[in-house]
């Protein structure tokens, strides 16, 4: 099989680039090792920078046609007192809101509006395996479905895999990791009438929740010190239930059991390269975020964007001359992306970083509480929780679609 673009992996840095070269009318293909988009808690949170996007590609109405809910505000809340932290109301732009959308219907979105064009096509249950390597170059991919292989040669292959990157471990790829002190448990609590409305941290003293208002139920991220679920398991479902309610005494936690946990490993970590000649990474193959701020989603769709914006004008040019088979994108243009996505990348996770070091472990190490943390935070001014509330909701070098339909 031959095409102009391959990509693997149908997240949200694969789809949206499929999308965006689809519209410029490129041959793409897009590969997806699962049957479905289904998968529970994979993040699901879609920042202002997104909006924007899908205002730009012109699919806001149907955006906005999902149910989800929207927020202006991330906040801390001590027990005591509630206070908004990253503030996106002051945002410039027209989008000052984050929703929260389930990701597999934002990946609908995308994909059904993709394979629209008829040089899309995404195979389902198709899993990359290895990449086609001729002349220092390359040039495609191989992929494995029910047994069967393939090769698919291409002139870009687009590594969108996520951050156990079966792609750039083939090509030797190497991320730097930069560590992170917490694991996170993610749950689903019921959620009632009189129940807060927010999205909010509550430190306590050794552990601390993030609360998840998602209508009829809470989206619940229980931090603990990294490595430490089997500990947590060890020490009993009673302990761990009142840890919960401890911090937010109205939840129900008595059905809770930890089968109905999902445990988020959290990973740090950066690729020093990100490209070859025909070859490129994006997403979290590049860069796994931490979960501060919600930002993976966000960031993986600014790189799709950033290398939409660099390939497409010469893979049309290219398609147009076409000959027997594409030449590989060279590597000295698609360097330009890890360029121009490195300093968004690495600003946002140092400022994770931060937080990691300075507020995460501390509280679980039990070296600071709610009260601590609170007072810290009423000192922050202002104008710094709106700059904060930029650096999450916008990004730090916020993409824009230039690619035209
Ligand atoms: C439990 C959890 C909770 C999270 N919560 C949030 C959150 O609230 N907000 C947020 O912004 N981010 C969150 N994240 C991170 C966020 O999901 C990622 O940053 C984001 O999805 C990255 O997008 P991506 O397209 O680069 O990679 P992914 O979303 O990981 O997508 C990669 C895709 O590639 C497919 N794939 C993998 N290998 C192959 C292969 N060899 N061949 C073909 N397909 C392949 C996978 O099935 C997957 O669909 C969370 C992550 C996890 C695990």
């Amino acid at each position: 099989m031959e095409t102009t673009v391959v990509i693997a992996g149908g997240g949200p840095a694969g789809a949206m680039l499929g999308l965006l070269l689809a519209r410029a009318g490129i041959e793409t293909v897009l590969l997806e090792k699962h049957a479905d988009f289904f998968r529970d808690f994979r993040g699901d949170t879609i920042h202002p920078s997104t909006i924007q996007v899908l205002d730009e590609l012109g699919l806001l109405d149907e955006f906005n046609a999902i149910p989800h809910r929207e927020f202006e505000y991330f906040g801390l809340y001590t027990g005591e007192e509630f206070i908004p932290m990253a503030d996106f109301r002051g945002l410039p732009g027209r989008h000052r809101k984050l929703a929260m959308v389930p990701q597999w219907d934002f990946l609908k979105l995308i994909t059904t509006t993709a394979d629209k064009y008829p040089n899309f096509q995404i195979m389902m249950e198709t899993k990359a395996v290895g990449v086609i390597r001729e002349n220092g170059a390359v040039r495609g991919l191989r992929a494995e479905s029910h047994g069967r292989q393939t090769e698919i040669r291409a002139a870009l292959t687009v590594a969108a895999d996520g951050r156990q990157s079966d792609l750039r471990r083939t090509v030797g790829f190497e991320p730097t990791d930069i560590g992170a002190p917490m694991d996170v448990l993610w749950f689903r609590l019921p959620r009632h009438d009189g129940h807060p409305d927010d999205v909010f941290l509550r430190p306590g003293r050794g552990t601390a929740l993030v609360s998840i208002n998602r209508g009829d139920y809470w989206q619940m991220a229980y931090l603990i010190p990294k490595g430490g679920f089997d500990d947590l398991k060890a020490r009993g479902l009673d302990h761990f239930r009142t840890s919960v309610t401890n911090l937010l005494p109205y939840l129900d936690t008595s059905t809770i059991t930890f089968d109905d946990v999902q445990l988020l490993t959290v990973i740090v970590d950066r690729l020093p390269q990100w490209h070859l000649p025909g070859f490129l990474v994006i997403g979290d193959a590049a860069h796994a975020m931490s979960p501060i701020g919600g930002v993976g989603i966000n960031l993986a769709i600014q790189d799709a964007i950033a290398a939409g914006n660099l390939v497409t004008g010469p893979l049309v040019r290219a398609q147009a001359n076409r000959r027997p088979f594409l030449a590989p994108v060279p590597g000295s243009l698609l360097a330009k992306l890890r360029r121009r996505r490195w300093y968004p990348t690495a600003a946002t996770q140092a400022l994770q970083v931060q937080v990691q070091n300075r507020i995460i472990a501390k509280v679980l190490a039990g070296d600071a509480d709610a009260g601590s943390i609170g007072a810290a935070a009423r000192r922050i001014p202002m104008p710094v929780r709106r700059l904060l509330g930029r650096a999450i909701g916008l990004g730090f070098r916020p993409e824009h679609v230039r690619s035209s339909h």
